[in-house]
């Protein structure tokens, strides 16, 4: 079998790269290296280039014959959508389109797509199914919603079969420490916090107000592995069934922010020092994820998604960073 991973260079892309290598499956990674490293890429071809580059995707399309391909190429930043949504747009919606309608052309039938917990906006209840509305509240979140409409009406019409997964909060790094979380600029909560504790200078706590246990957001957070094996699951799963899913991932259970800083500050055996600061806009109080439609249809299990797992294999991608 032969995948081509768009984006393949990023922070969940190049683990689910790995994951497929590990289960015999060739891959080509097309990324563009804006915010993918050429190091992240430990199996398989690097193509760099564009995916929105229709000669580009028909060129290699055509010489590599793919069966199906991985999509992580989007940009992620709630904050900077809402400053720039045409750059999400563009990205995450036009050369999306263009990369759905090379998949169509070159008879490539099934996609397996990278969504968000952010399609589903201000939770109407937790945990969110998959049932749940899907009301994003953020330019972001819409390009993603957006996608999903695509992935259905382009199976409908043109018989494509897609796999939807909405992240959670992907967090930790690989195991081994060969690959991980490398944003630049980095807004991401366990990053910032390893790095107070690694450097003394303090991050902050955005929002002590909310309607939760202590005030801070509660969020879900998944190990990065644990989504890359969902990724090959879900794969095989469309390739067997024919039929297009989509899968909520997450670990089920929710942290605040003041909660996974005292177990950061256990982990590292250091002081985490932090301030409370204002609401960062956007930021629904609480996310958590259903995970039992993964399990049960995908037979996924989260392996490493325990808080002190994914902050053990954050703390030493922290301290031993390979880029
Ligand atoms: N957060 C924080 N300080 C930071 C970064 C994030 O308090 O420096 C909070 C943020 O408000 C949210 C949670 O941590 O409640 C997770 O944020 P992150 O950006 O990691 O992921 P998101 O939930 O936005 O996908």
């Amino acid at each position: 079998m032969k995948v081509l991973v768009t984006g393949g260079a990023g922070y969940i892309g190049s683990h689910a790269n790995r994951v497929l290598a590990r289960q015999g499956v060739e891959t080509v990674v097309l990324d563009d290296l804006s915010n993918g490293h050429r190091e992240a890429v430990t199996e398989g071809r690097l193509v760099v280039g564009d995916m929105g580059d229709r000669a580009l995707l028909d060129e290699l399309m055509t010489a590599e014959k793919f069966d199906a391909i991985m999509d992580f190429a989007a940009f992620i930043e709630v904050g900077e959508s809402v400053e720039n949504p045409a750059k999400y747009y563009e990205n995450n919606v036009v050369k999306l389109k263009t990369l759905l309608d090379a998949a169509v052309a070159h008879k490539i039938r099934y996609f397996v797509f990278s969504s968000t917990a952010a399609v589903f906006g201000e939770p109407r209840y937790v945990p969110i199914d998959e049932a749940h509305p899907r009301e994003p509240i953020n330019p972001y979140g819409m390009t993603k919603r957006i996608g999903e409409a695509m992935l259905d009406d382009y199976g409908r019409a043109y018989g494509l079969v897609s796999c939807a997964f909405r992240y959670f909060n992907a967090a930790g790094d690989a195991p081994d420490g060969a690959i991980g979380e490398a944003h630049e600029p980095e807004s991401h909560l366990i990053p910032r916090v390893l790095r107070a504790a690694k450097g003394g200078r303090a991050m902050k706590v955005f929002g002590t107000d909310y309607d939760t246990r202590d005030g801070s957001c509660v969020r879900d957070y998944v190990h990065v592995e644990d989504l890359a094996e969902a990724h090959y699951l879900g794969l095989r799963h469309i390739m067997e069934t024919n039929e297009s899913e989509q899968f909520n991932l997450g670990s089920s259970e929710g942290f605040t922010v003041l909660e996974l800083i005292r177990e950061a500050e256990r982990v590292t055996g250091g002081k985490i020092p932090y301030e409370l600061a204002e609401r960062r806009p956007g930021d629904p109080a609480t996310l958590i994820a259903a995970n039992k439609k993964a399990k049960e249809i995908l037979g996924w299990e989260p392996k490493r998604s325990d808080l002190t797992t994914i902050l053990r294999d954050a703390w030493n991608w922290e301290q031993n960073r390979k880029y």
